[in-house]
């Protein structure tokens, strides 16, 4: 599970910035280029920030090598998710990118669109908007669109042609992918009304033909790591593996996954090992056996996640998005994080939930705050701020879980976001005080909260039959943020943060005031994300929505304010919203425990799912004005290995590229920067 950058990170209140001082670096400022560049580029309400890892240099040889590997190997897995997110994936952007490096004596105008197009389609891994799950196209003309591929096929572009095709026939059949917004509207459509049913509803490749309709009374033998088939009126699952669907990614990604074992610790080695038996098979087992492997190795200062991981993208929560992450442990950040994580027990025995649903023994959390090398399919280049695995509910009662927050990540958004953005929807000029002072440092402990006590926390009824996940079926992901969240905004006045030396008891009532007010006025500041209709599809904003609007209906917490026509969610009353949340939480997590998925549907679709286009339209109005971007991609470091004359690694090199286009083409192989950028 993840947290993405909303209300609970350093970027906080719905992604206004921090001022400087209350950002804490990985490093000591005087190692770091005091004017270094983060943001890089808008591409229309998108922001393109770099993202850096000073801490790499300093690792020793061996772990340089290490994350090199992993590295190549998270490159190699990329396509995947690609397809997985939508069948023409890969075909489009392959036209893309052979026009744009093949764009000498393009007309100007349509060449600027393709760019924009294609910046939008790399970022979102696609043509669907990662918030909204909605479709966007060219703005160009296909004829216009036609031209600049035969100039480019004329410069020597080589284009996707089926056999016999020609490029005016493969422009005609891919015209609606490019073009046409009512063709496969929408890339995951958890809610599309009354009747419809959501996977038909739903462009994204994770099945093909399927209708939940066809699913009923069928056995699925695999969950995260395979794709069903309608094949001759039959259900078919095409399980990711070696042989199986993705073969050929799956080879590369474990060949360098075999080449880093040779240079990772004990523990982790064991767990790269189970991770290319589970690609080689692709048995449920051998999953099982992996992600048991991986939340017994603690203690290993680089770690990597790749494989099939989140289930966001599908309606039912149940097929794994692909996913490479390889970082770090950040030594400094790790400490805060350590002293909730050997708390966990504490607050267990302290949920406002009834004992029953309170775990008994609760297993280890590994917790570290981490830097972030690269990050590729469903986490790069837009990329959450904290992650809570393995998503196996029985692995973490018996096992426990890993949890990291994405420490440079966090700073980068931070530094690449401007300044003026709190001022515009917080009521008073205390508020924004409190938010320059508090936001960043109370993001990142809600953060924490989230990741270490709230989603390894709570078990389940013992008269649920199946998990969570089959009873709640699209409600899940969006009530488990919630759950998560709701944990750390009860915990974060208790006094034990102070006692445990979190923070010091003099700070806490601004600390939580600060966060509890930039919670509230992230439900108004999200909407910008959702442009178009008035329904909101993704989990985490969802819940936002949720948890804010139920506090404005059930308790004075919050209240509805105008000012020269701005709207304004104003938290007023701390001890309210703590009670309020207390409340919502214990009913949550029976949700949760039960099965309850007629509750857990009343719940969204009461608070969280729809709302008001007209409040939407002023706050869009008002964003745009100051040009706030409704989400960030990050350009990855690039890493290079120095070879002696053997061959042998001698060293890895670590630059920041700062071109978003240029890492793009390389990393599907059009470039071989530096040296090797051609211009065109
Ligand atoms: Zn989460």
């Amino acid at each position: 599970m993840t947290v993405v950058v909303g209300a609970a990170v350093a970027s906080g209140c719905g992604d206004t910035p921090d001022s400087a001082p209350a950002v804490q670096d990985a490093k000591p400022a005087s190692q770091v280029d005091a004017d270094r560049k983060y943001l890089l580029e808008r591409v229309d309400d998108a922001a393109v920030a770099q993202l850096y890892a000073d801490g790499f240099e300093a690792l020793p040889l061996r772990e340089k090598t290490l994350i090199w590997h992993l590295y190549q190997a998270a490159i190699a897995g990329r396509d995947i998710y690609y397809d997985q997110r939508y069948r023409h994936n890969l075909e489009m952007r392959e036209v893309l990118e052979q026009i744009l490096t093949h764009a000498g004596g393009i007309d100007q105008g349509t060449l600027d669109e393709i760019r924009r197009y294609t910046k939008l389609f790399w970022l979102n891994t696609g043509p669907y908007n990662n918030l909204t799950a909605r479709k966007f196209v060219l703005k160009t003309t296909p004829d216009a669109f036609a031209g600049a591929a035969k100039q480019a096929s004329a410069n020597g572009a080589t284009f996707p042609l089926a056999p016999g095709e020609t490029l005016d026939a493969m422009l005609t059949r891919m015209r609606p992918m490019f073009f046409d917004l009512s063709f496969d509207p929408i890339v995951t459509n958890k809610t599309p009304g009354e009747g419809k049913d959501k996977l038909a509803a739903s462009a994204n490749n994770l099945y093909a033909g399927v209708t939940e309709e066809d699913l009923k009374g069928f056995t699925e033998k695999y969950g995260v790591n395979a794709r069903l088939v309608k094949r001759d009126g039959k259900l078919v699952e095409e399980v990711y593996k070696r042989g199986g669907r993705y073969s050929r990614e799956i080879e590369r990604v474990t060949a360098h996954l075999e080449a880093a074992a040779g240079f990772a610790t004990e523990p982790m080695a064991r767990a790269l090992k189970a991770l290319v038996r589970w690609y080689r098979t692709g048995e449920t087992d051998d999953r099982i056996a992996y992600d048991i492997a991986w939340v017994q190795d603690k203690d290993s200062p680089v770690d990597t996640i790749n494989g099939f991981i989140e289930v966001y993208m599908d309606p039912r929560g149940i097929k794994g998005s692909w996913e490479a992450l390889v970082f770090y442990v950040n030594r400094e950040k790790t400490e805060d994080i350590r002293k909730v994580a050997e708390a966990a027990r504490w607050f267990e025995d302290r949920m406002p939930w009834d004992p029953k649903y309170r775990k008994p023994g609760v297993q280890g959390i590994t917790a570290n705050a981490i830097d972030v090398v690269i990050e590729t399919g469903d986490s790069g280049p837009i990329t959450p701020v904290g992650i809570n695995l393995p998503n196996d509910q029985a692995i973490r009662e018996k096992y426990g879980s890993k949890s990291v927050s994405l420490s440079n990540v966090s700073v980068a958004y931070d530094k690449s976001t401007a300044p003026e953005f709190r001022r515009e929807f917080a009521w008073s000029d205390d508020e924004v005080r409190r938010g320059e002072r508090w936001s960043s440092f109370s993001d990142e402990l809600h953060t924490n909260l989230h990741e270490v006590i709230g989603h390894a926390s709570g078990r389940v009824s013992e008269r649920l039959k199946g998990t969570p996940q089959e009873a709640l079926k699209e409600q899940f992901s969006a009530l488990e943020e919630a759950r998560a969240d709701l944990i750390a905004l009860y915990f974060l006045p208790d006094a034990k943060l102070a006692e445990l030396g979190i923070l010091e008891a003099s700070d806490q009532q601004e600390i939580v005031r600060t966060q509890y007010e930039s919670y509230a006025r992230n439900a108004l500041i999200q909407l910008r994300r959702v442009r178009e209709g008035t329904q909101i599809e993704e989990d985490h904003m969802r819940n936002r929505q949720m948890i804010v609007r139920w506090l404005m209906a059930t308790t004075k917490a919050i209240e509805v304010r105008t000012r020269a026509a701005k709207t304004y969610y104003v938290m007023v009353d701390v001890k309210a919203f703590r009670d309020g949340v207390g409340r919502l939480l214990g009913d949550v997590q029976r949700i949760k425990a039960e099965g309850d998925y007629a509750a857990a549907k009343a719940l969204f679709e009461t608070h969280g799912i729809h709302f008001d286009a007209k409040l939407r339209d002023e706050i869009v109005a008002r964003v745009d004005r100051l040009k706030m971007p409704s989400y960030t991609g990050f350009v990855q470091p690039r890493l290079q290995p120095v070879t002696d004359s053997n061959g042998t690694i001698t060293d890895v090199t670590i630059t920041y590229p700062q071109d978003l286009t240029q890492q793009m083409l390389e990393y599907s192989g059009k470039r071989t920067p530096p040296d090797g950028l051609t211009p065109d």
